[in-house]
Order: structure tokens, then C-alpha cells, then sequence
């Protein structure tokens, strides 16, 4: 059986930037990727923004690898000539009583070590988005926006040209323990056979599926993941431009999402999103409808003039959707990086990577090289 060091299960943002730090650091790696391309699954289907971090406890792994993973990401888009721009975000309180949350978040942003928070009234508001309605704003200077299938390739091509292999239409269907780490069973694809392989360490970074991916190994143990759906509508293209920055509303108290926001594309077009639809428990990844109905615009109406009063309901339609993989439906749940409970070592499950997952990927990366050249070593 052919040998490697490490396999990684899942060519998203998350995978591909774990296969670019392990490979980086001399080891044998291979990716595997079930669909017949990379980056078709929730790394396609986001805001794309590179988030600041403030929203995060301080102390806990969203916050950290948020912060860390938004700088590694600016820096590495430059490097690669992928598309990034650093737009800048407002948090908009639109009525006094909102403002205690705006000053809570600039407080825990700077313990997370966001640079440059700054709180601005209206005057500040008018004088950087004169088109927004808003009685005050947290802004973020360097939040920004970046082609998140264009990293996710970068990051692959870097990894191959460390060494690593990155197989497309390779789905991994079996994980078992064997004398010198795991055994990987992937099936057929369009273009091979199957193959069995051990390797080393497994990072099971395969998204929506992470779970599953965990049961192959133990069918009782590893983290349960919740999907939860998040659509988009469209903003009418004769707006482009006409905010600059990215616009969030204050956070609903139950942390549940960031609140329908307005997302700018690298073109500078409009949409808002994405809301918080939760999924039947039973819906499996495989079963979700990528529609999006157009029955969610008045609710999208509401949220969008609370701050955008030019917004009229003819302006919206339907956009996409992305599905989060969620620990818990309510409230915050920290990203779970961790090995497999009670099995053999070399298995790490990398679950509930819902936002913000793309900006803290290379974060994640690194942490995960660190952990196996780590482990090797001892
Ligand atoms: C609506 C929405 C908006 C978001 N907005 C942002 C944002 O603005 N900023 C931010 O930082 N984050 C955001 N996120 C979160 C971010 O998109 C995710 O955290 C990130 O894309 C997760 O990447 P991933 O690689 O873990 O998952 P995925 O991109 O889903 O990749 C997992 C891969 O594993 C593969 N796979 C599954 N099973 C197997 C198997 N058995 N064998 C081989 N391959 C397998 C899948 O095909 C898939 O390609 C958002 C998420 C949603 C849903």
C-alpha cells in the first residue's frame, strides 16, 4: 500500500490551505477532493469578506485565527495576484439604543487585537457612506473583500509546487486504523479507480460533510454539525457604487449571524445577505436546495432600509445561498479543531467551520502544521 504523511480529506479554502502549510514544512501530502474541482462548496457560496475579528470572544480560536488569518490573507493574495481589496466595513447602530453595542464591540476587538477600530456619529457616518442611514458606526478600516475560489486555487498550486498532490473526483469513503496512522479507502471518480493508502495524520477538513467524514472512522463519536442556510439577494446593478464600504447592521443579541449586511463584490456590485434559515435536522448535506426564495425578500426589504432608506422592493432579487456547518443552531460555538476523541493519534477533525472559516483558513493552516510537525518531533 502506497505510504504518505499526511492526507487531507476536503479541497476547500480549509483544506488547501492546510495541504499549502504542511507542504511548506517538507512533508509528503496528499489532498483529496470528491467533486471534480476544488473550492465547489461553501468556499464558492459566502460574503467573501475578510473579517476584521471583533465579533469573537476574546480568548478563543475564532478570534485568534480570525486576526492572524485575515493578515496571512491580505498578504498572500498580493503575493499571488489574487483579487483583494481592503473596502473597509461599517457596523451601523441606527437608533441610540443600539450605540452600547457598537462601544461593547470596539472593546472586545481591540482585546482581540483588530487595529485601527474608530467609533464615528453621523457626521462620520454621512462623511464616509452619505447614502447610509445611521446614528453612529464602528468602522473597520481593514476589513476587506477577496476572490475566495481565486485563494483557494492559489493556495492549491502553492501546495503542489511544495510537493503535494491534489486530487480532484478522489471521495474519501473509508478511514481505519492501521500500524503507522490511518488507512484512507477513496472511491472511484470520473477519471480513476479507487485505492486504499495509509498516511500519517488525516486532517478532515471536507466542510458540510466534516461529520461524516468523522463517522467513518468511529460512526458514535466526533461533533454533530448543524446546517444552517443563508440566501442572498441581489441588489439592482444601477447601485453599484453607491456604498463603498461593507454595511452590517448591530449583531442579533443571540450571536446567531452578523445580521443582514451589505456585501460588495470586487466589481463594487450590491447584494444583501446572507439571513439565517435553519435547515429540517435530517437535511443532509448532499439533499440541499441551493434555491433561494423569492417569498424571503420582504424580510431582506426590512433589513436592508433600515439602513439603506433609497432601497425599494424592486431593486432585490434573488441571489445564492451558502449552507453554514454549525455546532449548535443557537448562539456562539467556537470552530472545533481537535483531534479525534478516543482513537488512535493522527486523525484531526477541523468541524463547525462556518464563519468566519475563509478569513481565518490560513491561520487554521498554520496551527494545524504546527500541531503534526509538533507531533513528529516528540
Ligand atoms: C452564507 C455564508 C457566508 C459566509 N461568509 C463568510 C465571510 O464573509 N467570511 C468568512 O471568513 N467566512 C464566511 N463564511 C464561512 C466560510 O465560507 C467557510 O468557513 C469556509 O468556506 C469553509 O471552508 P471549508 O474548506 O471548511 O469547506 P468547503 O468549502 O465546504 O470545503 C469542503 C470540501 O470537502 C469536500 N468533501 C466533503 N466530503 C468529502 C469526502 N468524503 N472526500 C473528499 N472530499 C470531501 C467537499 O466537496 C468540499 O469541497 C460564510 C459561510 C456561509 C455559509
Amino acid at each position: 500500500m502506497v505510504e504518505t504523511q499526511v492526507t487531507v480529506v476536503g479541497g476547500g479554502i480549509v483544506g488547501c490551505a492546510v495541504a499549502d502549510a504542511v507542504a511548506r514544512r517538507g512533508l509528503d501530502v496528499v489532498l483529496l477532493e470528491r467533486e471534480p474541482a476544488l473550492a465547489r462548496g461553501t468556499t464558492s457560496r459566502n460574503s467573501e469578506v475578510a473579517h476584521g475579528g471583533m465579533y469573537y470572544p476574546p480568548g478563543t480560536l475564532k478570534a485568534h485565527f480570525c486576526v492572524t488569518g485575515r493578515r496571512l490573507l491580505k498578504d498572500f493574495c498580493a503575493v499571488a495576484g489574487v483579487g483583494y481589496r481592503e473596502c473597509g466595513k461599517l457596523i451601523v447602530a441606527v437608533e441610540d439604543a443600539e450605540i452600547p453595542a457598537l462601544t461593547d464591540l470596539l472593546e472586545r476587538g481591540r482585546e482581540n487585537g483588530v487595529e485601527d477600530l474608530e467609533l464615528v456619529d453621523t457626521t462620520g457616518v454621512a462623511g464616509l457612506e452619505p447614502e447610509i442611514r445611521a446614528v453612529a458606526a464602528l468602522v473597520s478600516p481593514r476589513t476587506g473583500i477577496c476572490d475566495a475560489e481565486g485563494v483557494t486555487r492559489a493556495l492549491a498550486d502553492r501546495a503542489v509546487e511544495h510537493g503535494a498532490q491534489v486530487l480532484t473526483g478522489a471521495p474519501v469513503m473509508g478511514l481505519a486504523p492501521a500500524s503507522d496512522g490511518w488507512r484512507v479507502d477513496v472511491g472511484s471518480g470520473d477519471r480513476r479507480e479507487g485505492w486504499s493508502h495509509t498516511s500519517g495524520w488525516v486532517v478532515n477538513a471536507a466542510g458540510l460533510f466534516a461529520d461524516r467524514v468523522a463517522a467513518l472512522a468511529d460512526p458514535d463519536a466526533g461533533p454533530r454539525q448543524i446546517l444552517v442556510k443563508g440566501n442572498y439577494f441581489a441588489v439592482a446593478p444601477r447601485h453599484a457604487g453607491r456604498v463603498t464600504h461593507l454595511v452590517y447592521p448591530v449583531p442579533p443579541a443571540d450571536a446567531s449571524s452578523l445580521g443582514v449586511h451589505v456585501c460588495l463584490d470586487l466589481a463594487g456590485q450590491l447584494r444583501l445577505g446572507p439571513d439565517v434559515e435553519r435547515l429540517p435536522s435530517d437535511t443532509a448535506p448532499e439533499d440541499v436546495d441551493y434555491g433561494v426564495d423569492p417569498g424571503r425578500a420582504a424580510a431582506f426589504l426590512a433589513g436592508g432600509r433600515r439602513f439603506l432608506p433609497w432601497l425599494a422592493a424592486e431593486d432585490l432579487r434573488p441571489g445564492t445561498c451558502g449552507i453554514r456547518p454549525k455546532l449548535d443552531a443557537d448562539g456562539f460555538r467556537d470552530f472545533h479543531v481537535a483531534p479525534a476523541a478516543g482513537l488512535p493519534p493522527g486523525l484531526l477533525h477541523l468541524c463547525g467551520m462556518d464563519s468566519p472559516g475563509l478569513t481565518s483558513a490560513m491561520a487554521v493552516g498554520e496551527h494545524v502544521a504546527h500541531l503534526i510537525t509538533a507531533a513528529r518531533a516528540a
